[in-house]
């Protein structure tokens, strides 16, 4: 600051006007503070955005009270008794000014002692907002997430009534944009997105830009704001007609999860963890909406977090609490038992006995499936062989899931297990548990055809859930279809039901394979069903799934003894 001592000895008005003139080309508000008199004079710009009554302030420790933050205020007070009782010549501190809508903003405060005429101590020096400096966003010019958490923090602890909503926007193809176009076409679309945010937000809402593809915008009213449900709309809009106009060059949609609740008491963590709780949802619903934070659905949310961790606990600690159960499979020509299915069971000490439906796929979502899918398997494989000296016809069903497919080696799985064990391939069928993944992929085609050469069978599922179609049957090759107890009730009480599965038994017969029927639960469901002819039958008329000891007393030891 060597153009300082040029002030030296300068009357104060003389120092006001070189300070106006070099304010001019700064996005900085100049202040001369007169520490002996405690006289304060800023820019004239300061006083648009900050509650400065003048230019020229002299009560100045009263009005620097309504423009500090309250508790920075202690703070400055010490610095600037160094500056005048002459301890100290400088001054450079960041704290925090409220503006004229009592928002935070941080700024950077640095200044100088000079001796002005009459001797007066007189700091002189610049004020600059953090936020549109480094803390801010190159590409977007928006501020970043440490400014967003620094002034939610303070809003929080002193005035969190004021936050009327948070809305946590996020680009729904941003990933596809960035590695189709490269980075510069994201950045764009970052950009632009920024443009179309302010271009619908009043300027009482703060927008900053977050990690990625992600902004928040923060309303902390005046009573006069809008919606958050109108301002995303808009957004919406802004964006679809921009994309219009560059006649659909790119085309992107934007998600948002809104947090509008009673703010007191929250942390900051807690409304990142929120609004991207409701921002994921939105996207999980099938993007280009907004969601609004349900504390009931984020709490089932935690809920299967802690039924991960728990599942991951269990299988770690040697499959604790996994056993696999059996169901009977009978032939439908004299009820004669040929088979069973193998179905997984988990009994864990917080929860207590949870159903597949839930573990199944808290399992593959997590990829554990893939450490529990090779226990089933050999707990499956080593039973089957010891009940074919009971039944030597008898074969095991193993449920499979997509991710075991996509993400493990399942032909080198299956084939070290059926060798280990000494079980023959034919015993073993693989059903494939979710059959809309089931899409052209060579890989598992592949698979299929490997499954196929080794004499394994496949069974196709769920038949009639609405995922199957007779194309995934040619696709896969499946040997056998099970049909879903779903579609058995459903033909057990319509006619047009029963005609189509009927229709479909036939059809599967025609293509030489044969149908399990799943789901049969009285004789007389037995008995309609039985017209349709199915070749195999599973349902709790033959038998519940039950333990493997419970099977071999309840459907083994009754045949003859090996
Ligand atoms: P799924 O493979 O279709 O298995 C048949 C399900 O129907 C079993 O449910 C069985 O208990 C039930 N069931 C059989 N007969 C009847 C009946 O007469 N009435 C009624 N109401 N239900 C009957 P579970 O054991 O609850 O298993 C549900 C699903 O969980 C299975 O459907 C399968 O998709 C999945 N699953 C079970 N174990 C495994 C496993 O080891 N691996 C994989 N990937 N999935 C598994
Ligand atoms: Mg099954
Ligand atoms: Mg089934």
């Amino acid at each position: 600051m060597n153009y300082l001592s040029a002030l030296q000895g300068m009357s104060l008005e003389q120092i006001r006007s070189v300070i106006e003139i070099l304010q001019q080309s700064s996005d900085t508000y100049m202040f001369i503070l007169d520490l002996t008199v405690d006289t304060y004079m800023v820019a004239e710009k300061a006083t648009k955005r900050f509650p400065f009554h003048s230019i020229v302030i002299e009560d100045c420790s009263e009005t620097l009270k309504s423009v500090i933050y309250p508790a920075d205020y202690e703070m400055l007070s010490v610095d600037l008794e160094k500056c005048r009782s002459g301890e100290k010549d400088t001054h450079a501190l960041e704290y925090r000014w409220l503006d004229r809508m009592g928002r935070v903003v941080w700024i950077s405060c640095r200044g100088t002692v000079v001796t002005g005429a009459e001797g007066h101590r007189l700091l002189i020096g610049t004020v600059s907002e953090m936020g549109k400096k480094a803390k801010a966003d190159n590409i977007t010019g928006l501020r970043r997430e440490a400014r967003l958490r620094l002034n939610m923090e303070s809003t929080l602890r002193d005035n969190p009534e004021s936050i009327r909503y948070l809305m946590r926007i996020g680009i729904d193809n941003f990933k596809e944009i960035n590695e189709k176009e490269g980075v510069e076409a994201g950045d764009e679309v970052l950009r632009e997105l920024a443009e179309c945010i302010l271009k619908n937000v009043s300027e009482s809402v703060d927008v900053y830009r977050l990690v990625a593809d992600e902004f928040m915008i923060v309303d902390i009213g005046e009573g006069t704001g809008q919606d958050p449900d109108h301002i995303y709309k808009q957004i919406q809009k802004t964006i679809a007609d921009m994309v219009k106009n560059k006649e659909y060059s790119r085309f992107y949609t934007v998600s948002a999860g809104v947090l509008a609740e009673d703010f007191s008491g929250r942390t900051v963590e807690e409304l990142m963890r929120f609004t991207e709780f409701a921002l994921n949802e939105a996207k999980r619903n099938g993007r280009n909406q907004m969601t609004v934070f349900d504390r009931r659905a984020y709490d089932v949310y935690l809920e299967r977090l802690d039924i991960r961790k728990s599942l991951r606990q269990d299988i770690n600690h040697d499959f604790r609490g996994f056993e696999v159960y059996y169901q009977p499979i009978v032939s439908a020509a004299d009820y004669r038992l040929i088979g069973a299915e193998a179905l997984l069971r988990w009994r864990n000490e917080k929860y207590g006995s949870v159903s597949p439906a839930v573990f199944i796929p808290i399992l593959e979502e997590s990829g554990l499936i893939i450490p529990i899918g090779q226990y089933v398997l050999w707990e499956a494989a080593r039973t089957c062989k010891k009940w074919k000296e009971y039944i030597p016809e008898f074969h095991i069903n193993v449920n499979l899931s997509y991710v075991q497919l996509y993400k493990s080696d399942m032909m080198r799985d299956v084939e070290h297990c059926i060798q280990e064990v000494g079980l023959d391939p034919e015993s073993l069928v693989l059903e494939l548990t979710e059959s809309g993944y089931i899409e052209t992929n060579d890989r598992i085609k592949e698979l299929f055809k490997d499954l196929k050469s080794r004499k394994i069978d496949l069974a196709l599922d769920d038949f009639g859930t609405g995922y199957s179609n007779m194309r995934y049957l040619k696709e896969i090759d499946a040997k056998t279809v099970k049909i879903d107890r779903s579609f058995v009730v459903q033909a057990l009480k319509n006619e047009y039901d029963f005609n189509i599965i009927s229709h479909i038994i036939d059809m599967v017969h025609s293509l030489g394979s044969v149908v399990c029927m799943e789901g049969i639960e009285e004789k007389e469901e037995l008995s309609k069903m039985m017209v349709t002819k199915p070749d195999m039958i599973q349902g709790f008329y033959f038998g519940k799934p039950t333990s493997a000891g419970q099977f071999e007393k309840d459907f083994l030891q009754t045949t003859d003894s090996p």
